[in-house]
């Protein structure tokens, strides 16, 4: 694996690779890597002849100075990781380098109502940094194909509609949630949670998969009531939980009514925010 921390040098490399006729996989990440990151590289490797990863804490996502501050980083164990699955690739700029003309975003996009919702309305300004770094980054390595986690269901959505007002050349392949052996997706922060809690937010999952299994047989905004309660248990503070259409990510009032239903969810289990989703039906 080569290891680029300069942006003039990993375009040298990429473009060499482009002009023999290479295609480019791309998985932007920040970091503390699991089985989650490590099933978007994989798909990188399966689908294009040159898998990029890139690590980057981008300080303009983070609403809160102190997320940011104990945000986990395992740069050593990230790159044995990488090395494992076969990368070819890894980015790992500083802030500097990114954003050489300090961190102020020039990249206005109007995402109507995809970024006001959920965790628009929860983390002010996140969408906007992560529409911003993820853009800079497409413009560095230009990649055929970008790779983005189900996960972080809202972000994916949101650079979907970035791509379309860029007129990107980039295809974007989303890949399934990696969970936990008791259910919690996988998620950098898990790290933070004291092992007993880290079980217990088994929960979360547990809520969304309850909530598809009631779908049929109650109303969205029951089914939502039901959830809030469900997570509402000691160390546990349920943020929202929304059932939204998956395109529009516009609350749904009746099931029956859409083609795509997405249940979304955060919650903070002793003051780590994690959030999940499933997809009640897409057809
Ligand atoms: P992050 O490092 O949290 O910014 O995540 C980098 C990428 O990995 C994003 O596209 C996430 O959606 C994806 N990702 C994070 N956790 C998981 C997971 N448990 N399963 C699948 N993809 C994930």
């Amino acid at each position: 694996m080569l290891l680029f921390k300069r942006i003039a040098d990993l375009k040298k490399y990429l473009q060499t690779q482009k002009s023999t006729g290479k295609s480019i996989g791309f998985a932007p990440t920040m970091g503390a890597l699991h089985e989650g990151h490590l099933s978007l590289i994989k798909r990188t490797k399966e689908e294009n002849d040159c898998s990029v990863c890139s690590i980057f804490v981008n300080p303009t996502q983070f609403n809160e100075a102190s997320d940011l501050e104990k945000y986990p980083q395992t740069p050593e164990k990230d790159i044995d990781l990488l090395i494992s699955v076969g990368c070819d690739v890894l980015f790992m700029p500083n802030p500097e380098e990114v954003y050489p003309k300090g961190q102020l975003s020039d990249l206005k996009l109007d995402f109507g109502n995809l970024d006001k919702v959920m965790e628009g309305e929860h983390r002010p300004g996140h969408f906007e940094g992560v529409a911003q770094v993820v853009n800079r980054l497409l413009e560095i390595v230009e990649p055929d194909r970008l790779y983005m986690g189900q996960k972080d269901f809202q972000q994916f959505t949101i650079i979907q509609r970035m791509l379309v007002l860029t007129n990107s050349n980039t295809y974007l392949r989303v890949c399934p949630i990696v969970r936990e052996e008791h259910g919690l997706a996988m998620s950098s922060r898990n790290v933070l949670l004291s092992p007993v809690l880290r079980k217990r937010a088994a929960l979360i999952y547990e809520t969304l998969s309850e909530t598809k299994e009631n779908m049929h047989a109650l109303f969205p905004n029951q089914l939502k009531a039901i959830a809030f309660e469900k997570l509402n248990v000691p160390h546990f503070k349920p943020e929202y939980f929304e059932i939204i259409e998956g395109q529009t990510l516009m609350p749904i009032e009746v099931l029956e009514d859409v083609d795509y239903a997405v249940a979304c969810v955060a919650v903070w289990v002793d003051g780590v925010r994690l959030i999940d989703n499933i997809i009640l039906k897409k057809e």
